[in-house]
């Protein structure tokens, strides 16, 4: 099991702990998925691929800590920086 930290946003905006695949995995090179391509019954012809997830890793993941939204006035006040609030920028020349 390899666990990693990640920000998920379904359901909804939040820290979590979740296992990853393991990136030398011979049934999936990494991918966490193993693909299996099957036929048409009659004709043998390719009609579409089967994915399967790898035993090598889990597809659970604990919720550490659920991020809230942001209100809509806390954000724009990020984008502007700091020292131009009052519309006056204190980089030189003054
Ligand atoms: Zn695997």
């Amino acid at each position: 099991m390899r666990l990693r930290i990640k920000v998920t946003y379904c359901p909804r905006r939040a820290l979590t702990l979740a296992d990853t695949p393991c990136p030398d995995c011979l049934n999936c090179q990494g991918a966490g998925v193993i693909a299996h391509d099957y036929g048409d019954h009659e004709t043998g012809e390719y009609a579409g691929t089967d994915w399967e997830p790898c035993p090598c890793w889990s597809q659970w993941a604990v919720i550490l800590l659920p991020l809230p939204r942001l209100p809509r006035r806390l954000r724009r006040r990020r984008d502007t920086s700091p020292w131009a609030c009052d519309g006056y920028s204190n980089e030189p020349p003054f």
